[in-house]
């Protein structure tokens, strides 16, 4: 249930009136925007009397959310959030551009990506340590040695930096990582999402491969019923039965997610394609599409990647697409 206050309410009014709903059972999740406070409630609201809430001089307007999310939710917050990474803020009309290898390989591979995707104006690094892979055989990533190496990069660079975390037990290794990601095939560990809403690190929470918007909605509410209200979410493509791409990119999610909830919401091109020659046209559309960013990666050597080379890009592929983006944003930002 949200209840809408009246403009100009006091602060005295408004603490007493949170005190009896509180006194309900229930927890408030209070919303002060420019034009207008929300009291988000959240609980067993079935105990509450609309209409004599809606009878108080205080009140504008008492509605039911329907939505099984409620913190992720619009209605009970309708500002869109910003979500700041160091220096770097993400949403309500900031722009990020995150960029770097699918996987850590060594210090000189991170460090030389991340130059240059600095140079061609990405604001946040990635690349991942822990990695999940389809094959046991495959590269699994340098695990704690990876997330060394990022802060070396990040030392060398000035950008923080973005990378999945896949088991709670790794989580104290993630201490002093700038931005928590949740991969796809972890977008529904409950377990590990409870986890970091006891965390005060933003998290990149990817959609899952067969899920929908409300149960990617329904996960970032794990994390922000649990105390972490820093929640971007991604959309990276979903299984569908399109054959010549590794996923198909759900575009309509980002207008619609928009519609539906605060939350910033992030576009992969590069695993929603697999292929690196449709990543520069799908950023761009994903970015005319009123995405609040994009995470792409970029290999300074493709050919030789340890994982996902086919659709990374090379540094200056990266480069020029980026002009192309501010472009873009020139004209929908
Ligand atoms: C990744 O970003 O490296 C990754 C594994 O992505 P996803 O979880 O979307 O497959
Ligand atoms: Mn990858």
């Amino acid at each position: 249930m949200i209840v809408v206050l009246k403009h100009g309410v006091s602060e005295e009014k408004m603490a007493q009136l949170i005190a009896w709903l509180k006194a309900l059972g229930l927890r408030i999740h209070i919303s002060n925007g420019e034009f207008q406070t929300v009291l988000g409630l959240v609980g067993d609201t079935s105990t509450v009397d609309m209409d004599l809430v809606e009878s108080l001089d205080i009140v504008e307007s008492v509605k039911r959310v329907t939505e099984p999310f409620k913190m992720s939710s619009r209605k009970f917050h309708p500002e869109s959030s910003v979500i700041s990474v160091g220096d770097v803020r993400i949403g309500a009309g900031n722009f990020v551009m995150i960029a770097g290898p699918c996987s850590v390989e060594s210090e000189e591979q991170i460090v030389t990506v991340a130059k240059a995707v600095k140079a061609a104006g990405a604001t946040l690094l990635r690349g991942g340590a822990f990695k999940p892979r389809t094959s046991p055989y495959d590269f699994p990533g340098l695990k704690a040695q990876g997330l060394e190496l990022l802060k070396v990069a990040r030392q060398e660079t000035g950008l923080p930096f973005v990378t999945e975390l896949m088991n709670i037990n790794d989580l104290p290794l993630f201490e002093d990582v700038d931005v928590i990601q949740i991969g796809a095939r972890n977008m529904q560990n409950f377990d590990l999402l409870r986890e970091l809403g006891h965390t005060d690190k933003p998290i990149l929470l990817k959609r899952g491969l067969a899920n929908t918007l409300k149960e990617l909605l329904m996960s970032a509410e794990y994390i922000m019923a649990s105390g972490n209200e820093q929640v971007m979410l991604c959309e990276r493509g979903i299984r569908t039965f399109s054959d010549y791409t590794r996923n198909t990119l759900d575009l309509s999610a980002v207008p619609m997610l928009h519609e539906l909830s605060h939350l910033p919401v992030i576009v992969d091109p590069s695993h929603a394609t697999g292929i690196a020659r449709l990543v520069p046209p799908m950023a761009l559309a994903a970015t005319a599409g009123g995405a609040d960013g994009l995470i792409i990666e970029v290999h300074n050597d493709p050919i030789h990647a340890l994982c996902d080379g086919a659709q990374s890009l090379r540094p200056e592929e990266f480069s020029d697409l980026a002009d192309k983006v501010r472009a873009i944003r020139g004209v929908v930002g």
